[in-house]
């Protein structure tokens, strides 16, 4: 089974301010932000502001509004970005078989180039 949230992971120490990011956009439950390492010309993590792992994680215990509020942040980051007419990918990994680095959901943006086919 999957153990509690951990408070110290990056995104975490992001959201708290502890370790400094490039801030696209930000509203009361979700902050986007540049990946450090980044796979396309454009690569922006939107992460919710509350303590889940997952998007299982998520849906089980947040509320409507943060819900609402981190979709609608992930929407307004792609506009935000210019990535509306020439397009983007979505992209959330959970767990080891999706190699989740990072133990505090987040959501990639990535655009900027012609991405090619899905992910294996
Ligand atoms: P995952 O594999 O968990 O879906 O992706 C985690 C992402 O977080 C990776 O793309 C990685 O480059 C990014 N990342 C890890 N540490 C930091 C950090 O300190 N700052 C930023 N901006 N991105 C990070």
């Amino acid at each position: 089974a999957l153990g509690d949230y951990d408070p110290n992971n990056i995104f975490a120490r992001i959201l708290r301010g502890e370790i400094p990011c490039r801030r696209v956009h930000e509203t009361d439950h979700a902050l986007a932000f540049h990946d450090i390492n980044p796979q396309a010309p454009v690569h922006v993590l939107v992460i919710p502001k509350g303590p889940y792992r997952s998007w299982a994680d998520f849906s089980d215990k947040a509320s409507e509004a943060e819900i609402a509020g981190f979709v609608r942040a992930v929407g307004e980051t792609a506009k935000l970005l210019g990535l509306e007419a020439p397009g983007y990918r979505l992209l959330a990994n959970a767990g080891v078989n999706a190699h989740q680095e990072v133990p505090h959901l987040h959501v990639h943006v990535f655009g900027g180039k012609a991405l090619g086919p899905m992910l294996a």
